[in-house]
């Protein structure tokens, strides 16, 4: 299980606290380079990871690097597939600029699922957001996409966004669910939707330290989670992460394997893995050479992953392991609260309580 980090995109998003540098693309190539390098230093690592044979090249935008690039990249990383998923996030602008060659190239290096991060179908919030793209141009994507034969696309989404100028509650619900709607339009196999975040750094952040904007209302924010529930299970999605939803059989292979804390390699600037059940480790974020660290898990980080992952998705945790290392006296209180539900042996908690997910793990911990 591999995961490979491309730190560069054409433009920073309002909202972004991830680590990427603007395209130089000066810098693709001595970058691809300590990648390929990388992969080989840790060629006995990324061996013990195969059992889960995904592959996911994810940033910043992997889109911005031409396909000679790309194709180098997993070049070094070739020998250990085939890999029953291989997913590449793209941006819809680079997809419409680049056009279903460059789809049809990203297949022929064995691409079998890509994410595109779209975000909203309302040109406004595209704006706001410092987005390349407008909502023509996402749905251009998708044709495009659709036309080299694509078969397993994912969408991202982000909802609770703050009232952009001036605009009141209702219309700004309004726009999250002609988005939703939109979305669903294009019929994607697969759906990511994030809540708007403040990310330390971002430009969100500074927007609202000099007090130019606030933060969308909780209450706005769930409803607006309440109804992308509701239409994407009315679509026959399965909701099988709080923040992920699926066709069933398109369920994310490699991210579902995050969840379930199976050891994965991250090559590139700023990569995490997990090697055993204990090693974390990870890359400092300069490029183009970046140097390794790691750390030993202890027993307490391991079972609060356990628990936090767990409890994420719709299969949840063991019942016998939550009980046995969850706070005293917490399953119970929650089960009798119906913030939790028992589901043959394991526990999990219900979709109508997702949103409230990180308030009901806290309460375990
Ligand atoms: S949100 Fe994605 S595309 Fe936008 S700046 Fe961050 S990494 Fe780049």
């Amino acid at each position: 299980m591999i995961y490979i980090h491309i730190p560069f995109c054409r433009s920073f998003c309002t909202y972004c606290g991830f680590y990427s540098e603007v395209a130089g693309e000066e810098m693709f190539r001595p970058y691809a380079d300590a990648v390929c390098k990388e992969a080989e230093a840790r060629a006995d690592e990324i061996r013990d990871t195969v059992g889960t044979n995904t592959l996911y090249i994810g940033g910043g935008t992997p889109s911005v690097l031409p396909l000679s690039v790309l194709s180098a990249i997993v070049g070094a990383v070739r020998a250990f597939g085939p890999f029953s998923e291989f997913t590449v996030e793209v941006n819809p602008e680079d997809i419409v600029e680049k056009g279903p060659e460059y789809v049809s190239g990203l297949m022929e290096l064995g691409v079998n699922r890509i994410s595109m991060g779209v975000q909203s179908f309302d040109d406004c919030v595209l704006k706001w957001m410092n987005r390349r793209h407008d909502s023509a141009r996402a749905a251009e994507a998708v044709r495009i996409i659709r036309s080299a034969g694509m078969d397993n696309l994912s969408i991202d989404l982000i909802f609770g966004i703050p009232s952009l100028q001036g605009q009141s509650e209702d219309s700004a619900d309004e726009v999250w669910k002609s988005t939703v709607r939109q979305a669903l339009d294009l019929h994607p196999e697969h759906v990511s939707a994030y809540q708007l975040s403040v990310e330390e750094g971002s430009a969100l952040e500074s927007m609202i330290k000099k007090g130019r904007l606030s933060e969308a209302p909780e209450e706005l924010c769930r409803r607006q989670y309440e109804f992308l529930c509701r239409e994407l299970s009315s679509a026959g999605f399965r909701h099988y992460e709080v923040s992920n939803f699926a066709i069933p059989g398109h369920e994310a292979r490699h991210n579902s394997a995050y969840w379930r804390r199976v050891p994965y390699v991250g090559l590139g600037a700023g990569a995490h893995s997990l090697r055993g059940t204990d090693i974390r480790s990870w890359n400092s974020d300069t490029i183009p050479s970046y140097e390794p660290s790691s750390e030993k898990l202890s027993d307490e980080d391991i079972r609060v992953e356990k628990i936090m992952l767990g409890l994420r998705t719709d299969v949840g945790a063991d019942a016998a392991f939550l009980q046995e290392s969850a706070a005293p006296g917490s399953v119970s209180r929650l089960l009798d609260e119906g913030a939790l539900e028992r589901v043959g042996d394991r526990l999990r908690i219900p979709e109508d309580r997702m949103f409230v997910s990180d308030e009901i793990i806290r309460e375990l911990l």
